[in-house]
């Protein structure tokens, strides 16, 4: 391809993605060289080859098969390798302390690492259609749709926070990838907090600043992933602020999570929190039983498509939604863990396989309900005395609670059935499973129990 072919490209490419678009991230390119259906392009940083490549490529591919040219792929280069940092970035880099687990998690990134993590493609999986949506979320859920929908700018920002896991990053792409459908003519930018400072610092050392005001209070909707990650950094937190409120003047809308409620991040600035408290500030609530359960159902859908034979028995599910934390990350794993393990060894997924393949995952989140605790809330709410719950008396009026706690210590810890035996005053482990069966018939004949044993437990998990 000449370079003439490439300028034509380009002015068709400025009528479909707008004028706007076009001078921040095509008009950088300088096309280079077409061979064995690669086409690369020099860009003056990796964060726009980056960004390019996931917002436009499909474009530029498409541009350049109508032009005739056959291309697979399009590779961008840097066109000057950058420099080592110097001293005084290395220290913004390392700068404030880093107070927070996920922040200290993260080790100061070499120059090349850094340049990996300009900007982070958005992951397919991260949809509306897959976010299962339950009384934890769903307010967070309702708001990332609204601004999904990008009408008109009625709250910013869009602050979404919560503990690890909850879903944060996946409403957020989904946000962006409604907008890209929605609103193609708008510029998306999403990126951690991480690559916010790392993007800074890269300015700074290579003295474009411009660039750098010009990209960020260019976009039309900016998300900013973490934003705890800044807290303490101040010149970070600094250019942040300012972005933040060009484009609040503007009315462009801005959208950011957060591990915690914004008073309560550490190390940010007054001003910083302040403003991100002005918008609609919306928490992803721990998960409950019903939403882990909803987010297994869906997630075995999408594995039956890696693994269409395999069977998963009945209470499986039901047992990992009980027995795995709050963090749907961990729920995930052990589930993809266990089709695998199941694929490879050629056997249904029932409660043994479960079991063994899981074991430290089940051990690592073991609740640590304990039996005594079992017994304590069963005969409050059944309005007796714990030493009716273990001892000897057979009437129905303690026969029944002692046979749903039974059930619950059974359900609840990982305790065997002999051993549950003993801490109910010594009992058989044939009685014990006596009481489990009988709970778990009349479960689905007596409402009443249902309703019981339902009560008990989330008061348990509580
Ligand atoms: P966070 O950013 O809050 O730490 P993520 O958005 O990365 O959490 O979510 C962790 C994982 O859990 C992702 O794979 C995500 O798809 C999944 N996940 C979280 N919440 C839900 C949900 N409600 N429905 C479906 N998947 C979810
Ligand atoms: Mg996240």
């Amino acid at each position: 391809m000449t370079q003439e072919k490439w300028g034509q490209l380009r002015t068709n490419l400025l009528k479909s993605i707008g004028q706007n678009n076009f001078k921040t991230w095509i008009e950088p390119l300088e096309f280079s060289t077409l061979e064995e259906g690669v086409a690369v392009f020099r860009v003056p940083s990796s964060f726009i080859g980056n960004y390019v490549g996931q917002n436009f490529s499909d474009l530029i591919l498409h541009e350049l098969s109508n032009a005739g040219e056959i291309v697979q792929r399009l590779q961008f280069e840097v066109a000057n390798s950058t420099a080592r940092p110097t001293r005084a970035e290395a220290e913004l880099q390392g700068a404030g302390p880093s107070q927070h687990a996920q922040a200290s998690m993260s080790e100061p990134a070499t120059p090349d690492a850094v340049e990996a993590l300009q900007a982070a493609p958005l992951d397919p999986r991260f949809t509306f259609d897959s976010f299962v949506v339950g009384k934890p979320n769903e307010l967070a859920h309702a708001a990332a749709r609204r601004v999904g929908e990008g009408g008109v700018v009625t709250f910013n920002p869009l602050v979404l926070y919560g503990g690890v896991g909850l879903g944060k990053t996946h409403l957020m792409h989904a946000i962006a990838w409604d907008l890209r459908v929605r609103k193609p003519e708008l510029n998306v930018l999403y990126l951690s907090a991480e690559q916010f400072m790392y993007r800074f610092v890269q300015a700074l050392r290579e003295r474009k600043m411009m660039d750098f005001k010009h990209i960020f209070r260019s976009v039309d909707v900016l998300m900013v992933d973490d934003v705890q990650f800044i807290a303490g950094k101040d010149s970070t937190q600094e250019e942040f602020f300012h972005t933040f409120n060009a484009l609040v003047d503007q009315n462009k809308q801005i959208i950011i999570s957060a591990d915690r409620a914004p008073g309560e991040i550490k190390d940010l600035e007054d001003r910083v929190k302040s403003r991100l408290q002005c918008g609609l500030v919306v928490d992803l609530h721990p998960t409950d039983y019903e939403l882990r359960l909803g987010i297994l159902q869906n997630k075995v859908q999408q594995q039956r498509a890696t693994y269409p034979d395999l069977r998963i028995n009945d209470g499986v599910l039901e047992f990992l939604a009980q027995r795995i934390s709050t963090n749907v990350r961990v729920l995930e794993g052990a589930l993809t863990r266990l089709f695998a393990f199941a694929s490879l060894v050629g056997r249904e997924i029932d409660m043994d396989l479960t079991q063994d393949c899981l074991a430290d995952v089940l051990r690592a989140s073991d609740r640590k309900i304990t039996v005594e605790e079992i017994q304590r809330k069963v005969s409050d709410h059944y309005n007796i005395r714990i030493s009716d719950i273990v001892g000897p008396k057979r009437v129905r009026a303690y026969a029944r609670p002692r046979q749903v706690a039974m059930y619950l210590c059974k359900q609840l810890t990982s305790r065997s059935l002999p051993e549950i035996g003993r801490r109910f005053g010594g009992r058989d482990h044939t009685t014990v499973m006596h009481g489990v069966k009988k709970i778990e018939e009349l479960k689905v004949t007596d409402g009443q129990i249902a309703e019981d044993l339902e009560m008990l437990r989330r008061a348990l998990e509580a």
